[in-house]
């Protein structure tokens, strides 16, 4: 072969890429639940939109984008992420001002990043955020609808991690606590943590390595330095996933890694994923819009990854064996029974029902073969003798069983049979 895809890169291709469909289909069902509008924004920003949002200091900005000039020398990033894109465009087309504030997309994100299973340089993710609403109220429904879509999906047993990251004040605050008391031993931490500790300060927390957890350990808690309206914030988002029965555990090291984020952070993970184990996460931004330019605009939203999503679906829910499990093939032989054929397949579209039509060459044993090896769940199977009869032979692949049935009946009795 001549040609590969990029590193980092694959295709959707069947029979995967049914199951990639659906997702799309079960999202379309399931965010206009929550009155959320579709949106769907460009894959390349100015890369200011990025840096200034993300932050200088986080893994996306120094080391992931993708960042080229355009012909006129214009710098432009292909997006890493989709929130700072969906503040653009809710700002741009002055969506709220016409009551326009929640909107879910699906989209394609790119990040130069090692690959690894799970961990891909060109990714799709399903997001979701809700513009106007300061309350603990929009942080349920947004956890919530990645709950329900992931329930809908077929995924079960799944745990939210929650955590609050507080303000600007009381997280300032946090942080200069945090500061003094590592202020001694910095030569036990990991060099990743020592830069950390002076640039992003709070992503020290969520180190990896077993040294710098350990010491960790001791610290005093981001949570536990909430000032007054943050906490109570906190215990509203709580009391609501309670009520919502949304099942969630209190996770007080988790920080996401970009900037923008006040108050509420989560994280959807999975045990079936492995090292890279997060499904989605997301969290509260209240700031991102006026840093924007906009008008003050509390937010919330989350992004959910489709290839991990999928990863769990197959070692849980395996799709059917056949994407044409629902198909017909119908099969003619000869030229008079292609016609035939034709009008047949425009009447079970007509009802609904998938039609695989062959009229080329080959034998009936031939054509047989492919219907099952595609999966179909009945060939029909129209000679001369057949067109001339009036009449379908239809052979149940599950069963073997093949009956005589007239051409005008056969798609009422298939539609009968699906
Ligand atoms: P993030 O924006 O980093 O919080 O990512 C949200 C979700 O997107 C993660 O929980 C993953 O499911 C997915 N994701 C992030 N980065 C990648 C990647 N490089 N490859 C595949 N999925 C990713």
């Amino acid at each position: 072969m001549k040609y590969q895809a990029p590193r980092g890169t694959h295709d959707q291709i069947p029979p995967g890429s049914v199951a990639w469909k659906r997702l799309q289909t079960v999202a379309d069902r399931v965010f206009p639940l929550y009155g959320m509008l579709p949106l769907e924004t460009p894959v390349f920003e100015h890369t200011d939109l990025f840096t200034r949002s993300l932050g200088e200091e986080t893994d996306i900005v120094s080391k992931e984008m993708y960042t080229f000039q355009d012909r006129k020398g214009r710098s432009l990033t292909l997006r890493p992420e989709g929130t700072a894109s969906a503040v653009r465009a809710y700002l741009q087309g002055r969506l709220g001002e016409q009551g326009f504030d929640r909107f879910y997309y699906f989209g394609p994100m790119f990040r130069y990043e090692r690959p690894q299973a799970g961990r891909t340089r060109q990714f799709y993710q399903i997001g979701v955020e809700l513009f106007g609403d300061a309350g603990p109220s929009s942080d349920v429904e947004v956890i919530e609808s990645l709950h329900r879509f992931c329930h809908e999906l077929g995924l079960r047993g799944l745990v939210v991690q929650l955590n609050s990251v507080g303000c600007p004040e009381c997280r300032g605050r946090y942080v200069a606590t945090l500061k003094s008391q590592l202020a001694g031993c910095t030569d036990d931490l990991c060099e990743l943590c020592r830069h950390r500790l002076n640039r992003n300060p709070l992503r020290i927390l969520d180190c990896k390595k077993a040294a710098c957890r350990e010491r960790y350990q001791s610290l005093p808690l981001l949570t536990s330095h909430l000032c007054g309206p943050c906490q109570e914030h906190f215990q509203g988002v709580q009391a609501g996933l309670t009520s919502m029965e949304v099942p969630f555990r209190l996770e007080p090291w988790l920080v996401r890694g970009l900037d923008y984020y006040t108050r509420t952070a989560f994280e959807v993970t999975s045990e079936h994923l492995g090292a890279q184990d997060a499904l989605g996460g997301g969290g509260r931004y209240d700031l991102l819009v006026e840093q924007f330019g906009g008008p003050p605009t509390p937010a919330v939203g989350f992004a959910a990854g489709v290839e991990r999503l999928l990863m769990v679906l197959e070692k849980t829910a395996p799709e059917p064996a056949s994407p044409h499990e629902r198909s017909v093939y119908a099969a003619a032989l000869g030229d008079r029974a292609a016609a035939e054929v034709m009008g047949l397949s425009r009447r079970l579209r007509d009802a609904g029902i998938p039609c695989l039509v062959d009229t080329g060459p080959g034998s009936l044993k031939k054509k047989l073969k492919l219907s099952s090896k595609l999966g179909c769940r009945a060939t029909l199977i129209v000679g001369d003798d057949e067109v001339e009869a009036r009449r379908v032979l239809v052979k149940d692949m599950g069963t073997g069983e093949q009956e005589l049935i007239d051409l005008e009946g056969v798609v009422n009795c298939l539609k009968e049979k699906a």
